[in-house]
């Protein structure tokens, strides 16, 4: 009688310390999907602006200047809205720098082309410094 009961004993003690060690397990996989989110967005790369005509990558949000966003027309009566950017790696500097009609005085414009598809996305505008002036129609953003 006394040897079958702490048998019994005996059982329900291993089930809990296995329910436990369960649980156990439980909270450790809970911790490990709570801490993947982080590490995926650490690893995301910053977001892109990207030509409208081929999706390559030209610029991103980070480069951008204030005052960031103006709209000019040029001689021919064209109206262009542009956002500025300190660099855009993906738009290639083409032409040779003018002054002639510049919207930014001291600063001589060439033209800012997309480095995969050649399409006109603005200019490229050098002064003490240099920045692009991209025509916001042209991108992805
Ligand atoms: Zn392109």
């Amino acid at each position: 009688m006394i040897k079958s009961r702490s048998r019994r004993d005996a059982a329900v003690i291993t089930l809990r310390k296995k329910g436990e060690a369960d649980r156990d397990a439980d909270v450790q996989k809970k911790e490990d999907v709570v801490s993947d989110p982080d590490i995926l967005q650490e690893e995301e790369p910053e977001k892109t602006i990207r030509c409208r005509f081929c999706d390559h990558d030209i610029t991103r949000p980070s480069l951008a200047v204030e005052p960031h966003e103006h709209t000019f027309r040029n001689p021919a009566g064209l109206s262009f809205h542009i956002l500025c950017y300190s660099d855009a790696p993906g738009a290639l500097n083409n032409g040779v720098p003018t002054l002639e009609h510049t919207w930014f005085s001291g600063y001589a414009w060439s033209y800012a082309i997309c480095q995969n598809c050649q399409s006109h996305l603005g200019w490229w505008f050098t002064g003490i410094d240099t920045f692009a002036g991209l025509i916001a129609t042209r991108l992805i953003r």
